[in-house]
């Protein structure tokens, strides 16, 4: 089942597709990769998840890649007596650590580090940005703060602290816990929350150990500060738009996805636009014309992946939301527009063999209208220099490690087939032609550009390329 199409599909699996019937419909019309998040839905649920995707991925004989997504340190306010409160705007309002029910004057913040880090003027917003406050004092644990805008707050409502860089782990016992889960059932993607410093990501290297791939969700304004870094760091990266633009202005969501997919896209890193894409399909059939165009924008930018929250995981039309994206992404792609826009913004190879091979693979399969790239591999590391290019072929990787295809699903434009070992340069080339005509990529007489390192198993040493007639 190959797909017509460079950009990926990520759907978020919920209440609305548990079934393998629902979830197959997801993967037919379109999903790439399925994430499963953390802060929903108990360990036995995920597993049974789990074991879904994998069952689909069989029967279909396409690798599928698994998110899941951690919580991370995810700040919640306590309850208030009755079940909600009102905040008139101008009046005082205290957060503290009392377990006390709150009222219209204060409620409970169970986060001692907040308080250690609030400074006056320092915002605090509550309920995705719906009430804010500002803070006028503190003390070790209480702060008072002034109603900027008020509003009705319920129980449990999300906190975002924007100012304020926390002296807290990314890492909650909760997140450990459900890391320790995922590895165990095969995550191939682990995604870590509320990152605010490339720091955190360093200190998730150390405990993952390369057993699955660290995406960093971007949410916070102080991770911007240390984009670089946070990219060199890790494996993926998301535009979390959907906590990053209630810690930043709306308005300034557009240019710092722009600026994130720039330097993913330089660093050769896939990345991933998150949140609201399709949002009003979580209840209406069709988006509106914002969304679909918000959707467009995402691949004219040269995002890898594109991704689908509530629209699947709650949503009334999952399976139309994936249709959607599908739709809009092919009709993209079919855009002499867009082929100028990815060739004017094309990266240069940096100054080593994969790069000097992988950039003169997309050339000379542009120069001789080749049918497709094949790429040897065994980390990926290789696969993901060429997608770097962007080539205007299709791009196969052929790979022994059934992990590395899975991951690969999240790339730009990677189609992974899982093969056996094998043993020799010719072997492989044959191997990779008979693959690339049974996946319907090449016909007879058709010519592919194939590249790989020889000797085969040492990682990122791509050092050849060949053009072979099918
Ligand atoms: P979430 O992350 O859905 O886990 O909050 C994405 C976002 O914040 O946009
Ligand atoms: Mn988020």
């Amino acid at each position: 089942m190959r797909r017509r199409r460079n950009a990926k599909i990520i759907a978020t699996l919920g209440p609305a597709t548990r079934t393998t019937r629902q979830i197959e419909t997801l993967h037919r019309r379109g999903a790439d990769v399925f994430r499963l998040n953390f802060s929903h839905g108990s360990h036995d649920e995920l597993k049974a998840l789990i074991g879904i995707v994998r069952k689909i991925e069989r029967k279909h004989g396409r690798p599928i890649a698994i998110l899941t997504d951690l919580q991370g340190p995810k700040l919640r306010i306590g309850t208030f007596g009755g079940g909600q409160a009102t905040l008139r705007t101008g009046e005082k309002f205290r957060l503290d650590m009392s377990r006390a029910a709150g009222d219209g004057r204060r409620v409970s913040l169970p986060h001692k580090e907040v308080f250690a880090a609030l400074e006056p003027k320092h915002h605090v917003l509550l309920d995705d940005g719906r009430v804010r406050l500002r803070v006028e004092h503190r003390g070790r644990d209480y702060a008072e703060t002034r109603v900027v805008t008020g509003g009705v707050l319920s129980d449990h409502k999300g906190v975002n602290v924007p100012d304020t860089v926390l002296a807290m782990k990314a890492l909650t016992a909760k997140d450990r816990r459900d890391l320790r889960f995922a590895l165990d059932n095969g995550a191939d993607w682990v995604g870590l929350s509320f990152i605010q410093r490339a720091q955190d990501v360093a200190e998730f290297r150390k405990i993952v150990k390369g057993r699955a791939g660290i995406m960093a969700k971007l949410e916070k304004p102080s991770a911007m500060d240390e984009l670089d870094e946070i990219v060199a760091l890790s494996d993926a990266v998301m535009v979390a738009r959907g906590d990053l633009g209630v810690e930043m202005p709306p308005e300034a969501v557009p240019t710092v996805q722009k600026q994130i997919i720039r330097h993913c896209r330089e660093a050769g890193k896939p990345v991933v636009v998150a949140t609201q894409m399709l949002e009003s399909m979580i209840r209406s059939p069709a988006p509106t014309r914002a969304e679909a165009s918000d959707v467009a924008t995402a691949i004219y930018d040269g995002a890898d992946a594109v991704m689908l929250s509530a629209e699947t995981a709650v949503g009334a039309h999952a399976p139309a939301a994936v249709t959607m994206m599908e739709r809009i992404i092919r009709r993209v792609e079919g855009d002499p527009h867009y082929r100028s826009i990815t060739e004017a913004s094309r990266e240069e190879a940096l100054g080593n063999d994969a790069d000097a091979i992988t950039a003169a693979a997309r050339t000379v399969a542009h120069t001789i209208s080749a049918a497709a790239i094949l790429t040897y591999t065994t980390s990926g590391s290789t696969t993901l220099r060429a997608a770097r290019q962007r080539p205007d072929v299709p791009l196969i990787c052929l790979t022994g490690n059934r992990n590395t295809a899975r991951r690969l699903a999240l790339a730009w434009g990677v189609h992974a087939v899982v093969t056996g070992d094998v043993r020799s340069f010719d072997e492989m080339v044959r191997r990779a032609a008979r693959l690339a005509s049974s996946e319907g990529f090449v016909h007879k007489g058709q010519k592919v550009v194939v590249t790989a390192g020889v000797p085969f198993g040492t990682p990122g040493a791509t050092n050849v390329l060949r053009i072979y007639t099918v």
